[in-house]
């Protein structure tokens, strides 16, 4: 079987993009699958999917639990593949190792660049020696915290706006880190900011500075904050070089869509798995779509 760092390097490579898609519970593991499933089957190449879960989404599904699903697809034949996202502490990035995650997001990049690298370097080590063949990511520049929706940047992200990563900083953390992908802040933030109709205002992103770090590095390079984007900017976004382009805002979004009209269609209901079959097919139409948009090259 592929490896994920093969998967990812021949997307890097044919200009579209991985998604990476976040759960906590079966029934949105359950639409990613479905929406990946139909993707894989229209495209001209075969691509991976990676699930990841945050600090929090791995408290909730336990981390041995998540490893036990995702084999589970595999052997059943579905390149899918299980990331600690955002992980903070050495401690969890350990765990998440040990409990057999293929990749770690080690998330410093609210730190100082200096300090960053440092702590950044120092969780290659340790991770590696848990497992030599884990996907390591690291995080430069700050993109806000939690998949939420927003009427306003998140907090202590303005700054970033203005500071977005040089590629010569990219180059030098990736030098001195080791790490396989770099998730840099190009305009991107967690989360999606909605006006009073709804409708997404993101900041627009810095698509010739992706670009432009695609140039200066061999890592491989993450889009992080995916929900929210024009269509037409993600679309961009992968040709210039995001190799993988995490969405979880659109999903919980959706998820919590097909609830609240299941909960509207059916007040008597009271089968967990009957009310919550409409978030997973929310979850399936936002995963195909935007599948669609990062893979646009295959069709
Ligand atoms: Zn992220």
């Amino acid at each position: 079987m592929k490896q994920l760092i093969d998967y990812i390097n021949e997307a890097k490579e044919g200009g579209y993009g991985l998604g990476h898609f976040n759960f906590s519970d079966l029934e949105t593991l359950r639409g990613i699958m479905a929406g990946f499933e139909e993707v894989q089957n229209a495209v001209s190449k075969e691509i991976a999917l990676i699930v990841g879960l945050s600090e929090g989404e791995r408290a909730a599904v336990g981390l041995r639990q998540a490893v036990c699903l995702i084999q589970s697809y595999r052997e059943a034949g579905v390149p899918v593949f299980l990331n600690a996202d955002h992980t903070k502490s050495l401690e969890n990035a350990k765990e998440a190792a040990e409990a057999g995650f293929d990749a770690v997001l080690f998330d410093a990049g609210r730190e100082p660049l200096d300090e960053n690298i440092g702590h950044t370097r120092e969780a290659v080590k340790v991770i590696r020696e848990i497992n030599p063949k884990i996907i390591i990511e690291g995080e430069l520049g700050f993109l806000g915290e939690g998949s939420e929706i927003r009427t306003s940047l998140p907090e202590g992200v303005g700054a970033s706006l203005k500071n977005l990563t040089a590629p010569e900083e990219v180059a030098r953390f990736a030098a001195e880190t080791g790490v396989d992908l770099i998730a840099p802040a190009v305009g991107n933030i967690h989360g999606v900011i909605t006006d009073n109709a709804g409708a997404f205002q993101n900041p627009p992103l810095d698509v010739d500075r992706i670009k432009r770090i695609k140039e200066a590095v061999n890592s491989a390079l993450v889009l992080h904050g995916g929900s929210g984007i024009k269509d037409e900017e993600l679309r961009a976004a992968v040709v210039a070089g995001a190799a993988v382009v995490h969405i979880s805002t659109e999903l919980r979004m959706a998820w919590r869509r097909g609830l609240d009209s299941s909960l509207a269609a059916n007040p008597g209901e009271i089968a967990p798995y009957k009310l919550l079959a409409a978030s997973a097919e929310a979850v399936r139409l936002v995963v195909s779509e935007k599948l669609k948009l990062l893979n646009s090259v295959l069709y």
